[in-house]
């Protein structure tokens, strides 16, 4: 499965832990992220990660194109519910696009360990 990976800022620590928790199933998978939560989690797991742009020049909407191509079969955004953010529209649409393509979606950690059972 190709999964891409994100975290807001303050969600990056969770994202990071979670990986480690699930390092030995992710990596039997292909791994998109954006450029700094991708650089935080190779840093501390090591695992082989395209990394594309950093989510507020352009990352969160690389991952919708990727989407729109059925270039990817989920997608886990550990979301900052309580801090505003300059991209929020980029959040937005790539939320929109992976509910318009039915691509599961994970915003949080138990929704990623249900998408990650599945499987
Ligand atoms: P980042 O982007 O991994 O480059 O920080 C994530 C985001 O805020 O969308």
């Amino acid at each position: 499965m190709r999964i891409g990976l994100v975290a807001h800022d303050k969600k990056k620590q969770d994202l990071v832990d979670w990986v480690m928790l699930h390092q030995k199933v992710l990596g039997t998978h292909k791994l998109f992220a954006t450029g700094t939560t991708g650089g935080r989690i190779v840093e501390a797991s090591g695992l082989e990660i395209t990394l594309l742009k950093s989510g507020p020049l352009g990352g969160d909407a690389q991952l919708g194109a990727m989407i729109v191509e059925g270039e990817l079969d989920a997608c886990i955004f550990f979301i900052d519910p309580l801090t505003a953010l300059p991209h929020d529209v980029d959040v937005k649409a790539l939320t929109r696009l992976a509910t318009l393509y039915d691509v599961p979606f994970a915003c949080n950690r138990s929704t990623a360990d249900a998408v990650l059972a599945a499987f």
